[in-house]
């Protein structure tokens, strides 16, 4: 069912976007690597159709991948979205799309850890002058703008530590000067921040977390805020061959469907279990932008909707590995895994060597990073309380 108004509610796209109008109400999976054409002008016409639409050969696009990119279209005010197997490989195909030899990529420091390696390691064998940047650095990006810069890459809040970056200031100055934006938008799912309205070209998510939600698919998404942007990434990803698996792209617009509901408990559950800890002698502070002594706060509640399931509690200094293998290895409901926006509760030491060039992180001693599933929160607090206990010996 397609809208028939023009200004929908997130809520009400999420529910009767990518929709068969009629009949049974979710689209089938279409496993489909060859399409059949019965005449020479019908196939000619599939090839040059619009490319968001385009079902003609199976690595194109299929009935899944449309109504996916078109559903976190719509609720990103994007023009189109491409999909890919991972979060990483929409960052890097994004990233690779637009970048040339002799390029100049400014990088926030911040950047989830596979993106910086991704970064050091290829964009610089090719010829691309790779710089980090303070997530902290607001209209002063401008100082950062070279000649050869073209693209400005942020993510927000920042991996492990969210940091808030002052997202409209930056795509401003980079706007001013033909340079083109790029955000991870994973943390706040196109629900929680609007990157494109306030200026950013292009939106990735790793939809692998809330918006699959259930812990059982790798898949990325890039929503373009321009035609023109669109099409340079979408005809770059049909060269690279970059597509998504149809069971995968159901079970992700499945996922979407309830996104706002769980995102909610995420919060209320994560918040219920700082509150519960947060005075705990083996605790220096938390880290999660909602709460408001947070240095992101003030930026976080200017530009953010809302919270998830995920924060890092900074230890106290000179709490040894030892005893945080103590505190992990006993743990009963919170799981020993990387990755988050599953259903279930994780936990796991987050390490930032490496990951910090241009400003070390000022904790004083070792990070957990933990991810507040849909447990009941009474459950996670006990387990969380008796796990703290526990690095005391
Ligand atoms: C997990 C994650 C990615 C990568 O997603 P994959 O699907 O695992 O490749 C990218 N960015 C952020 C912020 C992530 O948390």
């Amino acid at each position: 069912m397609e809208q028939k108004t023009q200004e929908l509610h997130d809520d009400t796209i999420i529910a009767h976007s990518g929709r068969p109008e009629t009949g049974p109400v979710n689209r089938p999976v279409y496993r489909a690597a060859t399409v059949t054409f019965g005449s020479v002008k019908e196939m000619d016409e599939s090839a040059r159709g619009d490319t968001r639409t385009l079902f003609h050969y199976g690595r194109r696009g299929n009935p899944n991948s449309h109504d996916f990119e078109h559903v976190m279209s719509k609720l990103e005010g994007g023009y189109g979205a491409i999909t890919a197997p991972s979060g990483l490989a929409a960052i890097t195909a994004s990233l690779f799309a637009f970048l040339t030899a002799g390029d100049h990529i400014l990088v926030v420091d911040t950047v989830y850890g596979p993106t910086r390696e991704f970064c050091d390691k290829d964009l610089a064998r090719l010829g691309v002058a790779v710089e980090y940047y303070d997530p902290a650095v607001g209209a002063d990006i401008a100082r950062l703008i070279r000649a050869e810069t073209k693209i400005v890459y942020l993510e927000s809040p920042g991996s492990k530590t969210y940091e808030i970056q002052d997202v409209p200031a930056i795509a401003a100055a980079a706007r001013a000067r033909g340079v083109l934006t790029m955000i991870d938008n994973t943390w706040a799912t196109p629900l929680y921040f609007k990157p494109l309205a306030h200026g950013v070209d292009i939106s990735i998510h790793a939809a692998t977390k809330y918006i699959v939600g259930h812990a059982d698919v790798s898949l990325g998404v890039a929503v373009c805020g321009s035609k023109e942007v669109y099409d340079t990434l979408r005809h770059f990803s049909f060269r690279l061959g970059v597509c998504a698996g149809p069971d995968d792209l159901y079970l992700a617009l499945r996922g979407l469907r309830t996104l706002r509901a769980r995102l909610r408990q995420h919060q209320e559950n994560a918040m219920a279990v700082i509150d519960a800890v947060k005075d705990h002698p083996a605790i220096d502070r938390i880290l999660y932008p909602a709460l408001p002594d947070d240095p992101g706060h003030a930026l976080w509640r200017r530009d953010f909707t809302g919270a998830n399931g995920l924060f890092t509690i900074a230890l106290k200094a000179g709490t040894d590995g030892a005893a945080i293998a103590r505190m992990l290895d006993g743990m009963e409901y919170f799981a020993m895994g990387y990755s988050w926006g599953g259903y279930e509760s994780l936990i796991v030491r987050a390490w930032l060597d490496g990951e910090r060039s241009v400003r070390r992180h000022d904790a004083a001693g070792p990070l957990l990073r933990l991810h507040a599933g849909l447990e009941d929160p009474r459950d996670l607090i006990a387990d969380l309380r008796a796990g703290l206990d526990r690095l005391r010996g």
